[in-house]
């Protein structure tokens, strides 16, 4: 049994191109979104690796020149991580950068294994030493010890041994490849600039250094790029049904990307229009929790010609509540991020959407602060389902008794955080704005609103204490 441990992050790769640290950077930039809790870049001159990374936001941790002198060659990978209680020390940073018996090797990757402890157990009982706690060393030392000859075959070897989410990117002195899980939990895709390959996890990170997308790396497909050029595999034979995760739609990928075959903004103003038909109500002016609620506050006025307005104003300088993972700071943190804009609310019964309500401390005390504000009504709508069960692939939700919705109905949820109604999207309507084929069950993973988890794991302390399992 293990206790939950998750990896917020994302990934960059470029091979070939001369300013390979200083677009990794950039790339980095764009995916900051994905963890502000420290990051990193391994570069390859063809000969070495070296590392640069450190606690911080990307623009703090590389803000030297010197640094990219440092970081010379034509191929780099890199990592941006936020982690949870007991993750967030620099030892944790990734990528990861090893020297063995065959070279040096450094991987980023972002999502989260499921059978990591056990596999990692087995491990040290058979003498290896770990030096991080993160999954991801575990993929290092399976490698380390992988049989196989080629690499693409070495790294199917210890991947064939765990079980769970991963888009990674591995970087040795002469190759990159970049693999997705058969699952496709978390996203992955393909770019080329000026003749370089790239991979990201998302493609807003192309759009900023001008890279072309090319595609998505499939579920289950391997990368490997060197001065040949590209060679794609599937080495894990049996296909299972893809779940890329619902939840990179709903909340964590940035609006401006295209993931899973779809721009993520015209799915979230989709989720915001069927809401809009599941719960109606008649109000003055929809208003959207910044930043997370707005595309689906858009569809959500359009479709109800309710008119939308900024009744909230968000202060950028702030980071995301979710960065303190403590409840009494949690708390003061929704005031040193958001101020309402009396004018739009005073006197008026006003919608508020947000994209989803996990404990439901942010929708309480904002819905405080609208009424304080002079609203006659505020109904709350949430462009997602109740969020009742934990997420084991990668995205940082509580364990399940800190899940308002998996102890509490959608009516004592309304009374917790004071709405005059409370509307939440439904799991169809949600996979049906999302594109998931009807009757198609394995399309995506939303595990963590229907309970339905496309990859088993071992049972977990926290919850099986709540009956669970
Ligand atoms: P809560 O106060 O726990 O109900 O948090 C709900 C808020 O957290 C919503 O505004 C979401 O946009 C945001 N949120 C949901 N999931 C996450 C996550 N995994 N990381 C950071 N923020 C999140």
């Amino acid at each position: 049994m293990f206790d939950k441990f998750q990896d917020e992050c994302g990934v960059f790769g470029i091979f070939g191109h001369p300013e390979a640290a200083n677009l990794t950077y950039l790339g980095l930039y764009a995916l900051q979104h994905r963890g502000q809790e420290s990051c990193g870049i391994v570069a390859s001159d063809g000969a070495k690796l070296r590392a640069y990374k450190g606690m911080g936001l990307v623009a703090d941790v590389f803000k030297r020149d010197a640094i990219f002198d440092e970081l010379s060659g034509r191929s780099a990978i890199g990592h941006v991580r936020y982690s949870t209680a007991g993750g967030n020390d620099f030892k944790n940073c990734q990528p990861i950068m090893v020297d063995y018996h065959r070279g040096s090797i450094a991987v980023a990757h972002n999502g989260n294994l499921v059978n990591a402890q056990e596999v990692r157990n087995e491990l040290e009982q058979s003498g290896s030493i770990f030096s991080t706690i993160a999954d991801t060393e575990t993929i290092i030392h399976l490698l380390a010890r992988a049989q196989c000859d080629s690499l693409p075959d070495r790294i199917t070897e210890a991947l064939m041994r765990v079980k769970g989410a991963y888009s990674l990117v591995f970087l040795t002195e002469t190759r990159m490849v970049a693999v997705r899980d058969p699952n496709g939990f978390r996203p992955l895709a393909l770019g080329r600039l000026d003749g370089a390959y790239v991979v990201a996890s998302e493609t807003c990170a192309f759009d900023l250094i001008e890279a072309e997308f090319i595609r998505e790396i499939e579920p289950g497909e391997m990368i490997l790029i060197d001065k040949n050029g590209m060679q794609s595999f599937h080495p894990f034979g049996e296909k299972v049904a893809p779940s890329p995760c619902i939840f990179e739609f709903i909340y964590f990928s940035r609006p401006d990307s295209t993931i899973f075959g779809k721009q993520v903004y015209g799915v979230r103003k989709e989720f915001g229009r069927v809401l809009a038909r599941e719960h109606a109500v008649e109000a003055d002016v929809v208003i959207p929790i910044p930043d997370s609620g707005v595309p689906a506050a858009i569809g959500y006025a359009e479709e109800s010609g309710i008119p939308f307005q900024l009744g909230l104003i968000r202060n950028h300088y702030v980071g995301r509540t979710f960065i303190e993972p403590q409840q009494s700071i949690r708390h003061f943190g929704v005031k040193i991020k958001l101020n309402p804009v009396r004018e739009v609310i005073e006197g008026k019964r006003v919608v508020v959407v947000d994209d989803s309500l996990v404990r439901g401390t942010t929708a309480r005390k904002i819905i405080k602060m609208i009424r304080n504000a002079g609203a006659a009504e505020v109904h709350m709508r949430v462009s997602s389902p109740p969020t009742s069960f934990p997420c084991y692939y990668g995205i940082d939700t509580p364990t399940r008794k800190e899940l308002i919705s998996s102890s509490h109905t959608v009516e004592e949820i309304n009374r917790y955080i004071t709405a005059d109604s409370l509307g939440y999207l439904s799991r169809e309507g949600m996979r049906a704005a999302a594109g998931a084929p009807e009757g198609s069950p394995g399309h995506f993973c939303d595990a963590c609103f229907s309970g339905q988890y496309p990859v088993k794991f071992p049972r977990l302390k926290a919850d099986s204490q709540l009956g669970l399992f």
